[in-house]
């Protein structure tokens, strides 16, 4: 196949035919503020190794990072504590459930499948929490801003929004603390999960992330190495088995690219070595996936020839 060339009237072709698809799924409404979302919001950022980031649609509009976020706690957590401690915690194999499961934690009270299911992140929130204290929160923003060159804070009504409505987080917290998985104060650490789902970004942002791990660590806005090579690789690795949970194996048939899921809508994907991608639009899938960000990647994937296996 001949590969295009990346540029916008790419992007916005791509855009005409993945957003049709929003109509057969609808925004995140257990958050309630979610729920607010218009689902017709579509966007695309592609930041190239190197080169100008190239985007389409609406490009301004904030969304929170959600699970998306998940990444930077487990950058942060195997930077700061190893590998080897993190994975004392939480594994790295798939799962088949839900992203917030607690039926296998409750089956077999072992440690949480990996660090993207809830569970999983929660368990790498305590790690930090236990370390960090009340300036976990202010790391992890200091860590997203230093990779994108911009501060967009956090959304307190989102935030608010889903401390309210965390019923079941809460009984997989205490759950996990009732059988010797989670150490602390379980609302502190709670508080500290939701702050980082809350993070603002935009797609570029999140292209820009990416292009973070696909350079194996480096800022591409500064050159600065923010994290060792190693650590993107665990984060990259376990994107591509468990980055959209349980519809990870789709993603991987259809993409062909590790990538990483929020209930926002929005949806980061990595291009080893070449580029970072971020898309949103907020119309989900029964997974928790957003369907016509699935179909940009996996139409931008055919288009440029960019999948890994
Ligand atoms: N904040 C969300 C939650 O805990 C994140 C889940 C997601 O994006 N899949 O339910």
């Amino acid at each position: 196949m001949q590969d295009c060339a990346l540029d916008k009237g790419l992007l916005d072709e791509i855009m005409d035919v993945a957003r049709v698809m929003s109509a057969d799924g609808k925004p995140a409404d257990y958050i309630p503020e979610l729920a607010l979302t218009p689902p017709e919001l579509f966007a695309l950022s592609c930041a190239p190794a190197g080169g100008e980031t190239v985007e389409t649609g609406d490009t301004e509009r904030f969304f929170t990072m959600q699970s998306i976020s998940k990444t930077l706690a487990l950058a942060f957590a195997v930077e700061h504590f190893g590998a080897a401690n993190v994975f004392r915690h939480v594994g790295m194999e798939p799962s088949a459930d839900s992203f917030n499961s607690l039926m296998r934690i409750e089956m077999t009270s072992s440690k949480p499948s990996n660090p993207f299911m809830n569970a999983g992140a929660i368990a790498a929130c305590s790690l930090i929490h236990t370390a960090y204290r009340e300036s976990s929160a202010e790391r992890l923003f200091g860590f997203f801003t230093e990779i994108t060159g911009r501060d967009d804070g956090f959304d307190e009504k989102v935030c608010a929004s889903e401390k309210r409505s965390a019923d079941r987080n809460r009984a997989l917290a205490y759950f996990m603390k009732s059988v010797g998985l989670l150490h602390g104060d379980v609302e502190s650490i709670l508080d500290f999960y939701f702050k980082l789902c809350s993070i603002r970004c935009t797609s570029g942002g999140l292209a820009q992330l990416g292009a973070m791990f696909a350079s194996g660590g480096v800022s591409p806005v500064s050159g600065r190495r923010l994290i060792k090579r190693e650590t993107a690789h665990i984060v990259v690795g376990l994107m591509s088995t468990c980055g959209l949970y349980n519809g990870s194996g789709e993603f991987a048939v259809r993409v062909g690219l590790p990538g990483k899921s929020g209930v926002s809508g929005g949806i980061l994907a990595v291009v080893p070595g070449r580029m970072g991608i971020g898309v949103f639009s907020p119309a989900l899938d029964a997974k928790g996936n957003s369907l016509a960000g699935m179909k940009a990647l996996e139409l931008l994937s055919d288009r440029l020839n960019l999948r890994g296996f």
